[in-house]
């Protein structure tokens, strides 16, 4: 059985999907929702200044930035 992956939006790396991890931020009024790798994950947490852990999409747990990380469009 071949599982299914997803690209990450971030690094363009192919992942499997069961390790997605769903970032949600607003601009403007617009609420942007990307699908990141652990690896890109941890790196857009270290940059934005406040995390927020909100309920997800697709995933129980996402992530909630308070403002558009730089590196993310
Ligand atoms: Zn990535």
């Amino acid at each position: 059985m071949s599982e299914q992956s997803f690209t990450c939006d971030r690094c363009g790396r192919d992942r499997l999907r069961r390790q997605m991890k769903e970032v949600m931020f607003e601009e403007g009024r617009e609420r942007i929702r990307k699908q990141l790798c652990s690896t890109c994950l941890d790196e857009v947490m270290r940059a934005s200044g406040e995390v927020h852990g909100i309920v997800g999409q697709e995933k129980k747990a996402a992530i909630h930035l308070s403002r558009a990380p730089d590196d993310i469009r």
